[in-house]
């Protein structure tokens, strides 16, 4: 999608340290991360908001989850634990229409998160 930051950074049009690249799906280090590792993972077809996915996207937002685990494996944050989330639409936080599951850890985190 034109003048989207994430399908820029999945055409490789936009530096940024990728972490992970298949067919479908690109992960990334957050420019502002918020703990020591920070990964953001997202499907290179632009899917805004976590309301616009269909029943067709199933296959792939399997594999954007299964590229979580292999990350925090990779990480080395598996067994002490991490946090995965996505951000919807204003209330929920999101800032930027490309839907991305943040994938956080190398620190505690407290619930409910703020
Ligand atoms: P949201 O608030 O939409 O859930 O998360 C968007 C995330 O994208 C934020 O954590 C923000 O720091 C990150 N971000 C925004 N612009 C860029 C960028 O140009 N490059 C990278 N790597 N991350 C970005
Ligand atoms: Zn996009």
């Amino acid at each position: 999608m034109k003048n989207c930051l994430f399908c820029k950074i999945a055409a490789g049009e936009l530096t940024s340290k990728i972490v992970y690249d298949s067919e479908n799906i690109i992960a990334f280090h957050d420019i502002n991360p918020q703990a020591p590792v920070h990964i953001l993972i997202i499907p290179k077809i632009h899917i805004s908001t976590l309301n616009d996915l269909k029943p067709e996207h199933k296959k792939l937002m399997g594999e954007l989850i299964l590229v979580a685990k292999k990350l925090a494996q990779k990480e080395g944050i598996s067994d002490a634990g991490y946090r995965t989330g996505f951000n919807c639409n204003e209330a929920g936080g999101q800032t930027v229409y490309h839907i991305h599951l943040h994938l956080l850890g190398g620190r505690d985190f407290g619930w409910p998160p703020g």
